[in-house]
């Protein structure tokens, strides 16, 4: 049996250009990974099947849909094993839909977890390229850290942090569909004259001073900083949000954004009790559903000791 710890991740900066002909948007992604996780535990068994535990596990699918299944059989099927066997449990604490790559995390999860059972020793260049087939956001929970990604976010540059910072996130009833956000933006764009394709909107690039807030471990600085040009769509799509982040700033949060594509909001606080403090306020607002005080940067996807 082997259980694989995975983190979420929040966009301290989320970049979006134009849409492409290939109706993908250029990113310039800056990923962190917080200690926010889900656990994917692998053991033998017959076919691929799947089981989900945690308080969203009635929104997780548990077919072929689902990105753990996909993984192990992506996985099997690139060292040519016709007929894998292994049940995976998906311990979820990652929200569902809402913005921290939940899905992409698990994926991630069950390469390492399978790869694991299975002794497969794959290289992780190749682990990394899998991930990618799975989805944008897979590669990067299999690194962890703090990255920035570019193209559809998937070509990942890993950056250099000093230190811990401290978050909270406040989870919203419900989720947010990706592709919809990103089409929201795209409308909010051609509604203000600015245009929506790649022709119209410049290539996003990283913000140097954000890179310097990371590597100098400066809290106040990154807060600063936070960039999510998604934000506008998702708070569109559920006005309610401003509420949201409007109560954690309240609490006493020196940054807040919503977490990629939302509806998850994320707050940067300047330590742990502040986390604490700031979830505890959010939890009593009556804007959204919980809270969780974490930190990171933490590592991406590796088995539990
Ligand atoms: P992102 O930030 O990458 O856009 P997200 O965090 O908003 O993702 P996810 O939690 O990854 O969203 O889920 C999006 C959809 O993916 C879910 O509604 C669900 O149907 C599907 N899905 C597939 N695999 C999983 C999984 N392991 N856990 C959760 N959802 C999954």
């Amino acid at each position: 049996m082997i259980t694989v710890r995975v983190p979420a991740k929040v966009n301290v900066q989320l970049g979006v250009g134009g849409l492409r002909t290939d109706g993908f948007h250029e990113l310039a992604n800056v990923f962190f990974a917080v200690a926010l996780g889900d656990e994917v535990t692998a053991t033998p068994g017959d076919g691929v099947t799947l089981t989900c535990s945690g308080p969203d596990a009635h929104a997780v699918p548990l077919d072929d849909s689902n990105l753990v299944a996909r993984a192990a059989r992506l996985l099997a099927a690139h060292h040519g094993i016709a007929d894998p066997g292994v049940h995976l449990h998906i311990a979820k604490a990652i929200p569902v839909a809402g913005g921290m790559a939940g899905g992409s995390a698990d994926g991630a999860a069950a390469l390492v977890a399978c790869d694991a059972l299975w002794q497969l020793d794959t290289p992780l260049d190749t682990l990394l390229e899998l991930a990618a087939e799975l989805g944008s956001d897979v590669p990067f929970a299999l690194l962890g850290g703090v990255a920035l990604g570019r193209g559809r976010g998937e070509i990942l540059q890993p950056l250099t942090v000093d230190g811990t910072f401290h978050w909270v996130f406040a989870v919203a009833d419900g989720g947010l569909s990706t592709p919809a956000v990103f089409r929201e933006c795209d409308r909010l764009r051609e509604e203000a004259g600015t245009g929506s394709s790649d022709t119209d909107v410049p290539v996003p690039e990283a913000d140097p001073a954000l890179l310097a807030a990371l590597a100098g471990g400066d809290a106040a600085a990154l807060a600063a900083a936070l960039a999510n040009d998604l934000q506008p769509a998702a708070v569109s799509l559920r006005p309610g949000l401003a509420d949201t982040l409007k109560a954690g700033t309240e609490a006493g949060a020196i940054g807040a954004l919503v977490s990629g594509s939302g509806p998850t909001c994320a707050f940067l606080v300047k330590d742990a009790d502040a986390a604490a403090a700031v979830a505890e306020a959010l939890r009593a607002s009556g804007t959204c559903r919980t809270a969780h005080a974490t930190y990171g940067p933490v590592p991406g996807a590796a088995p539990v000791a």
